[in-house]
This record gives structure tokens, sequence and C-alpha cells, in this order.
């Protein structure tokens, strides 16, 4: 048994169960070694009953008195008295509905009784504690779980798979770095978080597993930038430019200038670009990764060498457009583009993967298909990760690793905090677009009380009978028993029937196959559909701009981040654009306090980074918006903020050590490709590398 064994072969686990862990991502053995606990329940600190404090969680060591009478209440409903004493005290124990654990007490036999200590008619009992061997007094795990998977149950579990695997786990980080951090061992580490024997044993290895996703981080990011620092100094094909200028039908607003100017300048110098373009939804940032691609590739009308850009993004609908979008501008100059994504299967793909290879196409567009293993690239010199922070550390590396060193150029729309765009993204360069292109007006926010929705269906409709179109968007794809809320696909069609029966009306949702959702959207874009219904798979990227109005309702339930995603997809046109942000405070889970400000801060705030700064006071440093959840970083223990001082150090110890030691450069190519190959638990999560 080695950590890439499937879970399923671990004694205890089989087929069953291994279908629940994988709802935990656990599928290997060494999957489960990297699920580490989230808290710890102290069985170590044992009470005499008489002192155990009251109403909190705590442990006490007892003798059962009489072993556990069984009680009927009615069908269904058995309760198990038992009666404890620690010589002392005594103790009442109620258990309910569990004839398998009020029979695991044996009379005259010493337990622990985890739980809470209440007094009723003056004597102290614990309701449905949890009971184990008199033994086991330590700290026990508390795990992340799912239905049907106990904590109990993982701890066993792990328990096994560290007998069988935990000395495979090999140790990466240099013996001083260890030192100077004084950080435990990699083994060590793995076995003192799921069993450890104080709170400061697992604080010292919770340290040291963040330190492993700093520090591969880091040098991920290195990584990223080494190899032959030669870059190439490219003659500028300037009339391919003015002609690319010529087909806009507007002027590059004086932002898209500079960074389009600092991208070519990046460009024409030895040392490839690493740059970061930061600007808000709609400010414009593909014109200029299309820009940097004329720069970066000698058209045929030059020497005809065949350089090559790809341009990467998170959806195949946000691929998709920006295809179309590059064929509409770029092709007339003599430029071939090229849409690769998983779903382009057979001839189709084969015949696109050879003009890749061969050098006749010269933009592909695409989605993380573009860094498949049989994607090759003659030349590739020019990298556009947009939405940069949908994509893992690993993933931009691996996209890099296709061509020679080529120059990378990031978009987001996500604001990303001062002190973290330093420690991360220190090495690179920084572009932003603070403005939008001129005659955008700003989209009009109003809020309305789901009783008042009427007026805002009235309001829309006057705005599709004057031409324009307009989105709904519902926090759920589908009924739901348990939440009372509307949902996107019985909306549509009382939108349909009832509410614009003169519009054409469709849905979009994620459960859709990818050919529908492209066929609706592209309707859409066209104005075949007047009204689309979605959840939100609209956030990201969607560009049409004679879309006026943007519906949100259950608006309370979505996150700021969201929100202005969303806001962002009206007012990209040249008319006045609204967004109603319709919240419901009846019984659906009612307004929050929470929810009131996330919707104030909408009404009142139509700057991104304002916006983002109030999502990160809302939700604490630890939860920014799109920083955890979407994978920023895609770590899993370490936490960049929290651990923002670490970071920036590992960051200075992975620098001087690749600086002074060059030798190590290689060494560490070597160990970032073995921790990529090995199982977990190496720090960075599996799917990133599960390719
Ligand atoms: P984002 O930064 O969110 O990726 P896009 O690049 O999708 O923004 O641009 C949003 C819209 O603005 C597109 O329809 C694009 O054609 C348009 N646009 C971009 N630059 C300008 C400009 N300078 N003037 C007018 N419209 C522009
Ligand atoms: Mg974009």
């Amino acid at each position: 048994m080695n950590l890439q064994t499937s879970i399923q072969y671990l004694k205890g686990v089989g087929e069953k169960r291994a279908a629940l862990l994988r709802r935990l991502d656990i599928r290997t053995v060494g999957d489960l070694l990297a699920h580490v606990p989230r808290a710890y329940e102290d069985w170590q600190t044992v009470y005499p009953i008489a002192d155990a404090p009251l109403g909190v969680l705590c442990c006490v060591r007892a003798i059962v008195g009489h072993a556990p009478v069984e009680h009927m209440l009615r069908a269904g409903m058995t309760l198990y008295k038992a009666r404890v004493t620690d010589g002392a005290a005594t103790m009442n124990i109620t258990i309910f509905n569990s004839a398998y654990a009020a029979e695991k007490l044996k009379e005259g036999k010493e337990y622990l009784f985890y739980g809470r200590i209440s007094h009723s008619n003056q004597a102290a009992e614990m309701t449905s504690p949890q009971i184990a061997n008199a033994d086991e007094n330590r700290l026990r795990p508390v795990y992340p779980l799912t239905e049907g998977i106990s904590s109990r149950m993982l701890e066993t579990l792990v328990g096994r798979a560290m007998e069988f695997t935990l000395s495979q786990v090999k140790e990466f980080l240099p013996e001083n770095i260890l030192r100077e951090y004084d950080l435990p061992a990699r083994q060590e580490a793995l076995r003192l978080i799921h069993l450890p024997n104080s709170i400061q044993d697992s604080q010292k290895a919770r340290r040291r597993l963040a330190f492993n996703e700093l520090f591969l981080l880091q040098m991920g990011l290195r990584l990223l930038r080494t190899g032959k620092e030669e870059g190439r100094a490219l003659p500028l094909p300037s009339h391919a430019l003015d002609d690319y200028y010529a087909k806009l039908t507007f002027e590059l607003t004086g932002a898209q200038m500079r960074a389009v100017n600092e991208a070519a300048e990046d460009i024409s110098r030895e040392t490839p670009m690493r740059r970061l373009l930061q600007g808000d939804v709609g400010s414009g940032k593909t014109l200029v990764s299309f820009l940097a691609a004329l720069r970066t590739i000698d058209t045929p009308s030059l020497e005809g060498t065949g350089g090559q850009a790809a341009i990467m993004a998170p959806t195949e609908l946000l691929a998709r457009q920006h295809a179309e979008n590059a064929a509409l501008l770029l092709e007339p100059l003599g430029l071939k583009i090229a849409y690769l994504t998983g779903n382009i299967k057979t001839a189709g793909r084969k015949d696109l993967l050879n003009h890749l290879a061969s050098g006749e196409v010269d933009i592909v567009v695409g989605t993380h298909a573009l860094f498949s293993k049989d994607v090759k690239y003659i030349n590739l010199r020019l990298v556009v990760v947009d939405e940069q922070h949908r994509f893992g550390v690993m993933q931009r590396s691996l996209i890099m690793a296709k061509g020679d060193n080529p120059h990378l150029l990031m978009m987001s729309a996500t604001p990303i905090p001062r002190t973290l765009a330093l420690t991360v993204f220190g090495d690179m360069d920084v572009s932003v677009i603070p403005d939008m292109p001129p005659g955008r007006k700003p989209v009009i926010t109003h809020l309305a009380r789901e009783t008042g929705e009427d007026r805002v269906y009235d309001f829309v409709r006057n705005k599709l009978k004057a031409g324009g179109q307009a989105y709904f968007v519902y926090p759920l794809i589908e009924n739901s028993d348990e939440l009372n809320l509307k949902d996107a696909v019985s909306m549509a069609q009382r939108l349909e029937k009832k509410v614009f029966p003169d519009f054409t009306v469709a849905l979009v949702h994620s459960k859709l196959d990818d050919e529908e959702k492209r066929q609706t959207m592209e309707r859409f874009r066209r104005g075949e559909i007047t009204v689309l219904v979605a959840t939100s798979v609209v956030e990201v990227g969607v560009d049409v701009p004679n879309a006026s109005c943007m519906v949100i309702e259950h608006a309370e339930r979505f996150g700021l981040s969201a929100l202005h995603q969303l806001r962002g997809r009206v007012g990209r046109g040249q008319d006045q654009a609204y967004c109603f942000l319709v919240y419901s405070d009846g019984q659906a889970g009612g307004l929050t306090e929470d929810g009131k400000t996330r919707l104030k801060v909408m009404l009142e705030n139509n700057d991104g980074f304002v916006i983002a700064e109030e999502d990160l006071k809302l939700r604490g440093p630890g939860q920014i918006a799109g920083i955890e959840q979407s994978g920023y970083f895609n770590l899993g223990i370490a936490n960049p903020i929290r651990d923002v001082e670490t970071l920036a150090r590992a960051r200075t110890d992975v620098f001087s050590i690749l600086e002074h030691d060059p030798d190590l450069i290689l060494e560490s190519h070597r160990i970032i490709t073995r921790v990529l190959q090995e199982a977990p638990p190496f720090g960075i999560p599996y799917e990133e590398v599960a390719l």
C-alpha cells in the first residue's frame, strides 16, 4: 500500500465508504492523510464529576454502576439510562435511540464520557455523551465531515493509513530551513496534526504544513521566471498595429493605451514579460491582451517565423467569446486564430493540434485544455491568463512550460489586497486600468422588496419594448423544498408565460450541456433572445452591450463579489443601464444584518476596489472574495492573509536559495516535479495536478 493507493483498499473502507469519502475529496490513502482536522476535542483534561464545568463540552472518567436500562417512550423513541460514578460523585447518563451505544457499556467497567453536564433534581446528568475506553484520554481530532462519515471513523482510518504509509512520505525541505523556522519534519508534522499530544503540537504541525504550501507556491512562482532569461527583442510590426487600430470602432482609453505601452515595452526587452493587468469588470482588458499578442507575434506580413500566443480563460463561454472577438479583429490582419477546449474532440481536435504544432495557428484561445499533455506549440511566445485567480499556480506553470520561457500577461478583475499583491506578485509588474471606456454611464442600482417586484417587471418591460435586453438571476437552478426560494427553472417559465409573454425568454445554468449554453448565449448576444434567465453562470466575463437591465432576485443571498460581477454584465453599451436588487425579508431565511450591509454597499458603490474592501471587512481576511473559494492560491491549510509574514519569509528564502545556488534551480525543478508526481499530502491540492 502506498500514498497513491485508492482509498477503497484501505481496511475498513470498501466501495460504499469510498464513495462517501470522495465527497470529501478523499480518493487515495494520501488524500486521507492530507485531510487534516479542523479542531480537537479535549479528552485529555479529565474532570471529577463534582468539579466538571456545567453546560460545556468536557470529559469525565467514571465506572458504570448499573448497565443501561431501556425505557420505551413511544414507538421509535427508546431511551437508555445508566448511572456512573467516579468514587466521589455519581452522574446519570441518558442515551437516546442507540441500543448499540447502550449495549457497549458494561457494569463495573470504567469509561470516558464526553459531553455537556447539566443538573436536574440535584444530580449531575449527561445526555447523549460520546463514550470511549478509559485509557483513551487524549486530544481527539474533529474532521471536516460529510453525511455517513464520522470523526471517529476517520480517526480509525487515518491511524491505519499512517501505520502503512507514513514512512513513505518524503522530506523535501532542506535541513537548514527546518532548523531556522523550527519546523518539524514532514512525517512528524503529519502524525502530530492527526494525533497531537498537545495543542502546541498541533499548532507546530499546522505551521509546517502551511509552510509546505507557501514554500511550494513561492517555488512555483519563482520557477515561472527561471529558465534562460534571454527573452527576445522583437521588431514592432507597426503597420499591423495600425491596421488593427483602424479596425476598432472606438479609441482606446488613456489607461488602456498605457497598459498596452507598458506591455509592449516589456515585450521588446531582454527579460520576458511578467505583468499583471488589473481592471474592473468591463474596463476593457481583453483588447490590451490582443495588442500584446500582436506585438509578440511576427505577423506573416513580416518575417513569417510563426511566433504564437495562447489566451487562456477559465470557462468555455468566456474562451469562446474571446476567440470570436479575436477572429473579428485579428483575422483580417492575416492571423490565424484557433479555439480549443476540452470539449473539442476527435478529428477537429487532431487537425487543430497539428496546426498548432506546425505553426499555422498564431493565436490559440481556450480553457485549461491549452496545457493538456498532447498540446504542442511550435513557438509559444506569449501566455495570457484571463481571470487569473481562477487558475492555480501550477496550472499557470504548466501553460508556461509549453513555451521556452514565454512572456506572461495575467489579467484580473478581482482586486488584490496590497500586502498580498506585494508578497505573491512581488516579482510581477502591474498595470491598472482604473476607469471605464468613455460613454459608459455608471449603472443605476435600485433596491426592491420582493413584494414590489411587479414594478420592477413593469420597468424592465418598458426597456424591452424600447429594444433593450435583460438578465434575471436566481440563486438556485431548481426548486428546493428546504429553501423556499425562487429558482431559475420555474421563474423562466413564469417570466415567459406571465410576465413577458411578448418577448423571447431563455434559460442558462450550469447543468445544461455546453453546446446548449453556448447556443443560448449566442442567441442572446445576437438579440434573438430578449430575456436571459440564469444562475451565477453569467457572472464571469459575458459581454452583451445591448443588455441594459440586470435583475437579481434574492439578492440578499449573493456575496458582494458575485453581486458586483453580475452588475458588471450591464452598462457595457451606450444606453443607461439598471440593476435591481430584489430582496426578500420574508420566510426564506430572512434578511440577515450582513445581507442588509451587502445590499447597502452595492447601492452606494460602483467601484470594485471599494466593494472588495467592504467585502474584506464583512467576511474577515480568511474569506476575502475570490481568494479562498475560487482557489486564488488553491492552498489547503495556509491562509495567504493570516500567514502573510511566513509567506514573505518563504519567498525571501526561496529567492535566496535559488539565486545563490544556481544549481538549486535544477534541484528545485526536480523537487517540484517530484512533489507534483507524488500523491498528497504535499501541500498543493490534488485537483490542481490531476490533469
Ligand atoms: P474586461 O476588462 O471586463 O475583460 P472587456 O475587455 O470584456 O472588459 O471589455 C468590455 C467591453 O468594452 C467590450 O464590449 C469591449 O469591446 C468594450 N471596450 C473595450 N475598450 C473600449 C474602449 N476604449 N471604448 C469603448 N468600448 C470599449
Ligand atoms: Mg474579461
